[in-house]
């Protein structure tokens, strides 16, 4: 099953989502994949879940998917070079 971009904000509230966002942040250890920082999970600032790419969305594989602390997040969404660099990473160090 994979998700229109219209139901993103649904999917984020889905039981599915919860178990895949567990899963990927057990993989992480709690650190942000990218920097390595160790903000803290579930709080303000902490450790956040950022889609390399929203092609499988719903059906996420590894690569899809990268636990990033706010600050490497911030920098995901305001370059476009650094999200591309993001993805590759991702590919890189988790698809098969
Ligand atoms: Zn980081
Ligand atoms: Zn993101």
């Amino acid at each position: 099953m994979t998700i229109p971009p219209s139901g993103y904000a649904e999917y984020m509230r889905s039981p599915e989502w919860a178990a895949r966002r567990a899963g990927v942040l057990a993989r992480a250890g709690n650190c942000c994949e990218f920097c390595g920082a160790e903000p803290g999970l579930d709080v303000a600032g902490g450790l956040q879940v950022h889609h390399t790419s929203y092609e499988n969305l719903g059906a996420e594989r590894l690569g899809d998917l990268i636990v990033l602390c706010a600050d490497c997040h911030g920098d995901a969404h305001d370059s476009s070079r650094r999200f591309s660099q993001l993805r590759s990473f991702a590919l890189r160090r988790f698809a098969p």
